[in-house]
C-alpha cells in the first residue's frame, strides 16, 4: 500500500476523534497501529506509542533500539519519531508530548502502559477507542476487500477439501489438525483456529476440538480461519456424518434460511441490529428462538472480531465497504448444534458474500 494511504488514514482518524470531542488518539502496536502506519511492531513491556493529537504532526514514541525499524517503515513517512533509552521513564517521555484532554486509546493496549500513562499525566483522560471511535477501520477500501475475498476463498477451498475426508471413527482433534493443514495448504500464512464440534459438543458455540470420537449420525460444526497478508478468514459449515435425521435436517434448513434472511436484509443505511433481527425472526418462527444464543455477526478485517457487531441494540447504519460475518446458529444442549457462517461485504446495492463454499446440506463419510 502506498505511503499516502497511511497519512490519509491518520488524517481521517484525527478528524473522527475531533468530531468525537477528543484531544486525540493513542495507538500501541496491534491492528490499529498496523492500519495507521503499516509498521508491524509487536506489543511489549517497552512502550511504543503513536500519538495523533489535534494541532500537531503525528509522533511515534519508540524504544531507541527500535528506532531503525520505525524509520524504515514507509508508512511512517511524515511521522516524527521520538525515542527513549532503556532506564528512562518512557511514559514520562510520552506525557511530555500530550496536552491536557480526553484521548481515545487502543482497546488492546497493555493495562500496564495505560496505568503508567495515567500516572505520568496530570490532566489527561483515556477512553477506549472501541467505544469512542468504533468505526475507525470498519469501512474497507477496495484493496482490503480484495484481501478479505482472497483469504475467504482460501478458506472455501479448505472446506471443499474437508468435505471429501472421512470423519466417522476419528477424534475431533485429528480433524482439527487436518483443518489447519488445509488452511495453510490453500494459501493462509497462519491457521488461527479450528473448531470441530461433533454431536453434543456442537451445542457449545465456542467448543474447540477435543478427544471425542466422531460417530455416524453426528452433526459436526466446523468453524475455522486464519490470516493471509494480515487479514482474517472465518467460515463455518456444519456437516452430517451419514444421512441426517429429520430433525437435523429441519434445524439445518432453518439456520440456512435465517442466514439467507440476514443476508437479504443487508443494505447501506440499514441498522446493524435489523440484520440480527432478520435472522432471529426465521429461527423464532421455527420455534428455536431461545436456542440461538449469540449475535448474528461480527466485523472482520485486521482483527477476527471487530466492529460493526451485528447485534440487537447496535443502531450503527451499514455503509458500503463494511465487512462482517453472517453466522446464525441453533444449539440444542446434549444433542447437537448447527451454524452456517459466511463473510459478507456491504455494496451500494445490498451485499456480496466473500465466501462461496457450498451451503447445501453436506453428508460426509
Ligand atoms: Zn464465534
Ligand atoms: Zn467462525
Ligand atoms: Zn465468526
Amino acid at each position: 500500500m502506498s505511503t499516502d494511504r497511511y497519512a490519509e488514514r491518520r488524517a481521517r482518524a484525527l478528524e473522527a476523534s475531533k468530531e468525537a470531542g477528543l484531544a486525540g488518539l493513542l495507538v500501541t502496536p496491534g491492528s490499529d497501529f498496523v492500519y495507521l502506519t503499516g509498521h508491524e511492531a509487536d506489543p511489549y513491556e517497552r512502550l511504543t506509542l503513536l500519538i495523533l493529537a489535534n494541532g500537531r504532526e503525528p509522533v511515534l514514541v519508540v524504544p531507541t533500539l527500535e528506532r531503525p525499524l520505525a524509520e524504515a517503515a514507509p508508512g511512517n513517512d511524515g511521522v516524527e519519531i521520538v525515542d527513549w533509552r532503556d532506564g528512562e521513564d518512557a511514559h514520562e517521555v510520552a506525557a511530555r508530548i500530550l496536552r491536557a484532554g480526553r484521548y481515545a486509546i487502543t482497546d488492546q493496549t497493555w493495562a500496564s502502559h495505560l496505568l503508567e500513562l495515567e500516572r505520568a499525566t496530570a490532566d489527561c483522560l483515556f477512553v477506549p477507542a472501541g467505544r469512542a471511535l468504533p468505526l475507525l477501520r470498519a469501512v474497507k477500501d477496495e484493496d482490503e476487500v480484495e484481501l478479505l475475498r482472497a483469504v475467504a476463498q482460501a478458506a472455501d477451498a479448505a472446506f471443499a477439501d474437508l468435505a471429501g475426508i472421512p470423519f466417522a471413527g476419528r477424534r475431533e482433534l485429528e480433524i482439527a489438525e487436518v483443518v489447519r493443514e488445509r488452511l495453510i495448504e490453500r494459501g493462509h500464512l497462519t491457521a488461527d483456529f479450528a473448531i470441530v464440534a461433533s454431536g453434543p459438543n456442537g451445542a457449545s458455540p465456542h467448543h474447540g476440538a477435543g478427544e471425542r470420537t466422531i460417530e455416524a449420525g453426528d452433526a459436526v460444526v466446523l468453524d475455522f480461519g486464519g490470516t493471509r497478508k494480515g487479514y482474517y478468514s472465518d467460515i463455518t459449515r456444519t456437516v452430517f456424518v451419514g444421512e441426517p435425521s429429520e430433525e437435523q435436517r429441519t434445524v439445518y434448513e432453518t439456520v440456512l434460511a435465517a442466514q439467507q434472511a440476514a443476508f437479504d436484509a443487508i443494505h447501506p443505511g440499514v441498522a446493524a441490529q435489523d440484520v440480527d433481527r432478520a435472522a432471529r425472526a426465521v429461527i423464532s418462527e421455527a420455534g428455536y428462538g431461545d436456542r440461538f444464543v449469540h449475535r448474528t455477526g461480527h466485523g472482520i478485517g485486521l482483527d477476527l472480531h471487530e466492529p460493526p457487531y451485528i447485534v440487537e441494540g447496535n443502531e450503527t447504519q451499514l455503509e458500503a465497504g463494511m465487512t462482517f460475518s453472517d453466522e446464525p446458529g441453533i444449539y440444542l444442549p446434549g444433542r447437537f448444534g448447527v451454524r452456517i457462517e459466511d463473510q459478507v461485504v456491504v455494496t451500494q446495492g445490498g451485499a456480496e458474500r466473500l465466501n462461496e463454499a457450498s451451503r447445501e446440506l453436506t453428508v460426509v463419510a
